[in-house]
């Protein structure tokens, strides 16, 4: 964000934002040289989602954005993820949206959950109902810096399922970072019943 309008998106910065195009992973959502069933990130690995789906790539500018979001809970930012998710990610054919839950210690100091406003503006442009479906079971450690292993072990069993989820669901976050979080919290849904879970995010980290 230059700040050339204010707390808004500017027109320049939005355009400059990097999208997330196909070829991808069909699974993983990682962009790729042509489109794959399974790549190099994600083969080998259990998910419990079937596909995962951003806008942008995370990157410095999407950071700053991202961070803004965040810690001061601009809510104009939410629309305007939600409309660049909504021009990027086609619709996923799901029953209901749902969003991985807020660390409670974090969320109170923050006052706002960027994954939650997300799925509420993704559920009004894809006319979808957004049900809180997963709950916390415990609070995860900072993830920053750690290696996949332990982001893996450090959300094993965080989420459980808040109520029945319907067959398909699509699970929003603001940041794929590793998938960990996307596939702990998918997979309480599949233990609560989902036959099949989708994660949309805003933006995704390229390795
Ligand atoms: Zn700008
Ligand atoms: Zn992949």
């Amino acid at each position: 964000m230059c700040g050339a309008s204010g707390e808004q998106l500017c027109r320049p910065c939005r355009d400059g934002l990097p999208r997330l195009r196909p070829p991808l992973c069909e699974r993983c959502g990682a962009p790729t040289a042509w489109p794959v069933a399974r790549c190099r990130e994600c083969s080998g690995r259990r998910l419990a989602f079937s596909s995962a789906r951003a806008a942008v790539v995370y990157d410095d500018s999407v950071r700053r954005l991202v961070s803004a979001w965040k810690e001061r809970g601009l809510r104009r930012l939410a629309a305007e993820a939600a409309d660049l998710v909504a021009a990027t990610v086609p619709a996923p054919s799901v029953a209901a949206l749902a969003y991985v839950p807020a660390d409670r210690a974090r969320a109170l100091s923050r006052g706002h959950h960027p994954a939650e406003s997300l799925a509420c503006g993704l559920g009004e442009r894809w006319s979808l109902p957004v049900l809180p479906l997963v709950q916390r079971e415990r609070s995860v450690p900072r993830q920053r810096g750690q290696t996949l292993a332990d982001r893996r072990r450090n959300v094993a069993g965080a989420f459980a399922p808040a109520a029945e989820p319907p067959p398909t669901v699509a699970l929003v976050d603001d940041v794929y970072t590793s998938g960990a979080t996307a596939a702990a919290a998918a997979s309480a849904l599949r233990s609560g019943g989902a036959r099949r879970v989708e994660i949309v995010t805003f933006a995704r980290v390229v390795r």
